[in-house]
């Protein structure tokens, strides 16, 4: 299936082309139309499948319809078990978006944190970061959630195997209950379950 059968806006799809894409993975072709739907929705696939791209494609798409970030309100925020994979991620979602007018920034421990308080201030579309930079930026006040769209929680099972449970359930807490939750993770656990069952409503589930 190309990426022509999807109702991406014409930025997104150059990008594709760009980057070399010419058909939507297995993972795409089930995530990309019902986050497009605005659906929650619980994806079980492994790295490597082309998971990044399904999500992150929709929710540009999404992102570009309403109005811009201001101040230091984030629209979409991703979460991220490691900083590897927060950099990886913030780095995808920017060649996705290059052709667009949103803005996504990365965000991870292990750095000085004034830059990315200076660059939130600056007004961010889509912020990736690790739970635990997020609570330290949020507790300084850096970020606001009032305008919070869209929450991707990715490789979940990783998270809660590095103990990241206790942080996500505080900063579902802070989030706006009116959001769309999109959830990954490679194995589809009790564990997982149950914090599909607290965090998303009435989701679709796709298994790769
Ligand atoms: P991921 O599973 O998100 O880590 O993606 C694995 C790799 O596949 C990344 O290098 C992506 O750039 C690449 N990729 C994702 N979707 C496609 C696609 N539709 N066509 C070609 N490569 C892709």
């Amino acid at each position: 299936m190309s990426f022509g059968s999807f109702s991406l806006c014409k930025e997104l799809q150059q990008s594709l082309i760009e980057q070399g894409y010419t058909k939507a993975t297995a993972i795409q072709q089930q995530a990309i139309p019902l986050v497009l739907e605005q659906r929650d929705l619980i994806a079980i696939a492994q790295t490597g499948t082309g998971k990044t791209a399904s999500f992150s494609l929709p929710m540009l798409q999404l992102l570009t319809k309403g109005t811009a970030a201001t101040d230091n309100h984030i629209r979409a925020l991703v979460l991220t078990p490691t900083r590897e994979l927060a950099a990886q991620v913030g780095q995808a979602i920017l060649s996705y978006s290059s052709l667009t007018n949103l803005s996504t920034t990365a965000v991870h421990g292990g750095v000085r944190i004034e830059p990315q308080i200076a660059k939130l201030q600056s007004g961010v579309d889509v912020l990736v970061a690790t739970p635990g930079r997020l609570l330290d930026l949020y507790t300084q006040q850096a970020l606001s959630f009032d305008k919070l769209e869209i929450l991707v929680l990715d490789e979940a099972d990783r998270m809660l195997d590095l103990g990241f449970v206790d942080d996500i359930r505080h900063i579902q807490k802070l989030l706006p209950i009116k959001r769309q939750n999109l959830m990954f993770s490679a194995t589809f656990t009790n564990p997982i379950r149950l914090l599909a069952e607290d965090m998303l409503n009435s989701p679709a589930t796709v298994e790769i």
